[in-house]
């Protein structure tokens, strides 16, 4: 893929003002606080008008204003729109925009696929090409919330879902520290409340993210209440097995006050018995925590399929039936390509085919 950004320019959305202060030394120091706000807004530097016009031209010369670009975008039923963003080093990543009455959601990814390896998910197809920095996820949130006509003042995105393509543990630092970004009083302002991080449960690292103080719902991708199945979807259950998940999500919600959601994708034949659904009920007892039922996406590189919209209203019930907190997930976005990955998929396939 051809290289958009041959001079390896730092890109400026993701420093702090100081950060931006320093790289511009012989500027007057309040020239960081400005540049942060306008970088904040969406705003490219020509459109920094109320900067000096020498000082606009330099900073065009050797810097980028936000590293994410949309290339394209596409609208799905109930105002749904999924987003492809091109990187500064010609990666894509994808987004998907979510309008609701209780808050306009992004789910944003966290890194270039990942090396997870879940069975069923097209993320991790091609294994994991590099992590997003801080502002690589600042900046998919700039760029959506400006196309949506907001400014980091009135913003046009309320909540954030972790949700996208990538581990966000297996990028923790950076995760950490766009945490802290996104919700800086003087920037784009979403406060952790409203935010949600999905992990497929690396458990030392949300151990340490219980104890980091940051308060965000946390969800963990649990798929299967028995270990040799879940091993079966996710890999990373041969690490760290559901026991082990349990503990971690009951640490979490003592640290946080916050419980765990259980993600639950169900699968036709693979995790929808009634015997599934007893050792859930089993295994979610006697902590607060939520199942979340989401029926597959179903991925063309698979051969996993979707249960009826009947089978997973029976599951609910059943789960219901045993005490379990649980809702089944409107999936918006699958006819979007909505499940992680499949987007970027279709499109790097198209630009191939006519390639050849
Ligand atoms: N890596 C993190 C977050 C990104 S995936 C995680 O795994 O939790 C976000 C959610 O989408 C996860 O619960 C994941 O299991 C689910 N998912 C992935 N592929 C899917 C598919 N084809 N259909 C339905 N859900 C899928
Ligand atoms: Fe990675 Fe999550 Fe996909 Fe698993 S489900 S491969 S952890 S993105």
């Amino acid at each position: 893929m051809a290289e958009i950004n041959p001079k390896n320019k730092i890109a400026l959305l993701g420093l702090s003002a100081k950060e931006i202060s320093d790289l511009l030394s012989d500027c007057p120091s309040y020239c960081g606080a400005q540049i942060y706000g306008f970088l904040m807004d969406g705003k490219n530097f020509d459109e920094m008008t109320s900067l000096k016009k020498e000082l606009r031209l330099r900073l065009s010369e050797n810097f980028i204003a936000n590293p994410v670009t949309i290339v394209r975008s596409f609208k799905g039923k109930g105002g749904t729109k999924k987003y492809l963003f091109k990187l500064t080093d010609g990666n894509l990543i994808e987004g998907v925009y979510m309008p609701h009455d209780y808050g306009n959601t992004l789910c944003l990814s966290t890194q270039i696929g990942c090396r997870m390896g879940c069975t069923f998910c097209a993320s991790g197809l091609d294994g994991l090409v590099r992590n997003l920095t801080v502002g690589e996820m600042l900046g998919q949130v700039i760029a959506v919330n400006r196309e949506a006509g907001g400014t980091a003042k009135e913003r046009k995105i309320a909540k954030l879902v972790l949700m996208g393509s990538g581990e966000p543990f297996d990028n923790y630092d950076n995760v950490v520290s766009f945490l802290d970004a996104v919700s800086d009083e003087k920037g784009i302002n979403i406060g952790e409340r409203n935010i949600s991080l999905s992990t497929s449960g690396l458990c030392d690292k949300i151990i340490k993210f219980a104890d980091s103080g940051h308060k965000v719902t946390l969800s963990i991708s649990l798929h299967a209440p028995f270990d040799s199945l879940r091993s079966a979807l996710m890999p990373v259950n041969k690490v760290y097995g559901i026991d082990r998940i349990v503990e971690a999500a009951k640490y979490y919600f003592k640290k946080t006050g916050r419980r765990v959601i259980f993600e639950y994708t169900l699968i036709s034949g693979q995790n929808d018995s009634d015997a599934c659904a007893k050792q859930l009920a089993k295994i979610t007892s006697g902590f607060p925590s939520h199942v979340n039922i989401i029926r597959l996406n179903e991925v063309k590189e698979n051969n996993y399929r979707a249960p009826s919209v009947d089978t997973a209203a029976s599951f609910l019930q059943k789960l219901e039936s045993l005490g379990v907190s649980a809702t089944i997930r409107k999936s918006l976005g699958n006819d979007v390509e909505g499940a992680c990955g499949q987007l970027r998929r279709r499109y790097l396939e198209e630009i191939n085919e006519s390639a050849t």
